[in-house]
């Protein structure tokens, strides 16, 4: 019976051994900084350009340590992700969200807050959860919240997916495919999984003006979209020659450095008493 249970100890030291590819002291790191309030929401504007004014923001998150040192989310969302704290990260940055926002979100209902959920959200109803009692009580109006799903990264079960994006569309928010034309669904996810929103990747918005490929895409992307009833975004606008190619598309909304980069809330809302809502 002991050899037994040496052999079964043995293999599941195995097992979890090559199931996880990080430290114990990582997740411990990554835990203290959601505990410490370490990881802060940064909000990039979204901008109507046909009038010029703000549709929204997108979070992005930042690291930024006790010293002050900032840490972009490249380094430290993967590991976020593998120690299975992608969903209280969320939840801490949700909750920051309301509380640096709520003041000016009441006043302005037309504003919305883009949130980046990790696929790993479409396999849990914990989301509907956290949601509800984050945004529920909020002064934030659920119909002001878009949750970005990314194309980057296959979902584990469309069928389970699409239960939980129906749920969160009947609280009324509004979801939008992150990194659309890079990845996994293709063109069929547009259909599948009745999103609002389409964001079309950096990638090809870079190509527009340079002819190629990434013209087609974009062309490809937004008429498919708008016959599916969806608002397209441009990410990662640069230049202003690529404003002339997105108006003759028909996409009125953007988000890139040519506008403004990830902002600290302060200066976001400063920006929004200064542009206005679209
Ligand atoms: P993303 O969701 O596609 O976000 C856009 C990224 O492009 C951001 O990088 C943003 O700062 C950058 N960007 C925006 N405009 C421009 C531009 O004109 N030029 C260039 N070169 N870059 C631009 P960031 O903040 O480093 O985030 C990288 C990725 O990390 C995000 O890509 C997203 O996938 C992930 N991420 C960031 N914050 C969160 C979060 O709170 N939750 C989750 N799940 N993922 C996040
Ligand atoms: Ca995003
Ligand atoms: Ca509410
Ligand atoms: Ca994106």
């Amino acid at each position: 019976a002991l050899a037994g249970s040496l052999v079964v100890g043995a293999l599941i030291v195995v097992l979890v051994t090559r199931l996880i590819h990080y430290t114990p002291a990582q997740v411990n790191q990554i835990e203290r900084a959601i505990n410490q309030g370490e990881f802060i929401p940064f909000y990039q504007p979204v901008i109507d350009i046909e009038s010029g004014k703000l549709v929204g923001c997108e979070v992005l998150v930042r690291w930024v340590k006790p010293d002050g040192t900032t840490i972009s989310p490249g380094a430290f969302i993967g590991l976020a992700e593998q120690t299975g704290l992608a969903i209280p990260m969320t939840r801490h940055l949700m909750q920051t969200v309301v509380n640096d926002l709520e003041k000016d979100y009441a006043q302005r209902p037309g504003l919305k807050v883009a949130i980046n959920l990790f696929n790993h959200h479409f396999t849990d109803l914990e989301i509907i959860q956290d949601v509800e009692n984050i945004f529920g009580p909020s002064a934030i109006a659920y119909n002001q919240v878009v949750l970005e799903i990314t194309e980057r990264a296959p979902l584990e079960s469309l069928a389970q997916a699409k239960v939980i994006m129906r749920k969160l569309q009947r609280l009324g928010c509004r979801l939008a495919l992150d990194d659309a034309g890079t990845g996994h669904g293709g063109l069929a996810y547009l259909q599948e999984l009745g999103l609002d929103i389409v964001k079309i990747d950096k990638m090809f918005i870079d190509q527009l003006g340079k002819g190629r490929i990434g013209e087609s895409i974009t062309h490809t992307l937004t008429d498919l979209a708008h016959e599916l009833d969806m608002d397209v975004v441009a990410e990662g606008v640069e230049r202003i020659e690529q404003v002339a190619h997105l108006r003759r598309y028909g996409i009125r909304q953007a988000q890139g450095f040519l506008f403004a980069p990830a902002l600290p809330a302060s200066q976001y809302l400063a920006l929004v008493k200064k542009l206005g809502v679209a």
